[in-house]
């Protein structure tokens, strides 16, 4: 298939099943990771640049800036690069290595900003980042995606869209909330078009973004330390918090079974679906979860076992971070 621009190439339609997670469900992973960018966020991404293309305060010669934990400054860099724009993009240092080499190759100036918040996270810091430079350079645009209302309109326009075309049922949907972009997106159209379906946010533990207590977190992706505008935290029918740790285990248990190296948030959701075990008996549910990227940029975290004993303590062969394959 030839495609007139890179960023066209939007994958929606990779589903894989997982059964060696469930017993009792049929589980659904919708692979995002083989996006141009890498991950979920490209339509993030498009649908920001176009909504502020269509709204005339982008153009060429205008700066833009943004915060991202790393994939959104991804997408957006690409995005940026084919179009031609001058773009800031400010992360912290659990974003990974390999993201900001990966921006900064696409000619993106990547700003890292090292306070961390009261609320253990980076995100007021990184907010605070920008306003400031906005007061210094008025002309920049700052696209916002923590309030923007064409990030949650991409994902229900297109990927939940897509999830349910593929799936056709879905009784349960699991999904990660970090802007909630996401979840918003994808928890307001499944009310709209599948109202059967029980929607359950995915959060780390230590994001306030459902307002639970604060903490410090070192996997990007997850979780807030300041609730994202967007947030509507009634359109979850449950919420489900999820410990780093657990998230670990679960992406290597994936990758040991099925071959499919995962990021750290997807295993944030895995682990709530293995948190919901007993509630599937009975029904048979058909479960969807989403996985908004791969894991090729956290091997020097989450699969990396120097890194995971010096942030989560030893672990031995009795762990259960260290998975064995299970079928
Ligand atoms: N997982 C990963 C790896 C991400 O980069 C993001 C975006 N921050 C999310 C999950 C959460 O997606 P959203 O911002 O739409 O809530």
């Amino acid at each position: 298939m030839i495609h007139a621009n890179a960023m066209d190439v939007v994958t929606d339609d990779v589903f894989v099943a997982l059964p060696y997670l469930s017993r009792h469900a049929d589980v659904f992973l919708k692979v995002e990771g083989l996006n141009p960018a890498g991950s979920i966020k490209l339509k993030t991404a498009v649908g920001l640049v176009e909504d502020a293309e269509r709204r005339g305060v982008l153009s060429v010669g205008v700066p833009l800036i943004e915060s991202s934990s790393g994939n959104l400054g991804v997408a957006l860099s690409c995005i940026c690069a084919a179009k031609g724009y001058d773009f800031t993009c400010v992360v912290d240092p659990n974003t990974s290595e390999s993201s900001i080499a990966h921006m900064r190759a696409l000619g993106t100036e990547v700003v890292v900003v090292r306070k961390p918040d009261t609320n253990g996270g980076y995100l007021n810091t990184r907010i605070d980042y920008i306003r400031e430079q906005l007061r210094r350079r008025p002309e920049m645009v700052w696209l916002n995606q923590y309030a923007n209302p064409a990030n949650p309109a991409a994902h229900h326009d297109r990927t939940a869209r897509s999830l349910l075309d593929g799936l056709q049922h879905i009784d349960h949907l699991f999904v990660g909330a970090g802007s909630t972009g996401t979840f918003v997106g994808c928890a307001t159209y499944l009310r709209e078009h599948s109202p059967h379906t029980r929607i359950i946010a995915v959060d780390s533990v230590g994001s306030v973004t459902f307002g639970t207590a604060s903490g410090p977190r070192r996997i990007p992706g997850l979780g807030a330390s300041r609730r994202p505008e967007l947030c509507r935290p009634a359109l979850a029918h449950e919420v489900v918090h999820v410990a780093e740790r657990d998230a670990i285990r679960e992406c290597r248990r994936i990758a040991r079974n099925t071959g499919l190296l995962v990021g750290g948030s997807t295993g944030s959701v895995l682990a709530a679906i293995t948190a919901y075990e007993d509630r599937f008996r009975g029904g048979r549910p058909r479960v969807a979860a989403i996985s908004p990227d791969l894991g090729d940029r956290y091997l020097r975290t989450v699969y990396d076992d120097n890194w995971v004993r010096a942030h989560f303590g030893e672990i031995g062969t009795e762990d259960p971070l260290v998975a064995t394959a299970e079928r």
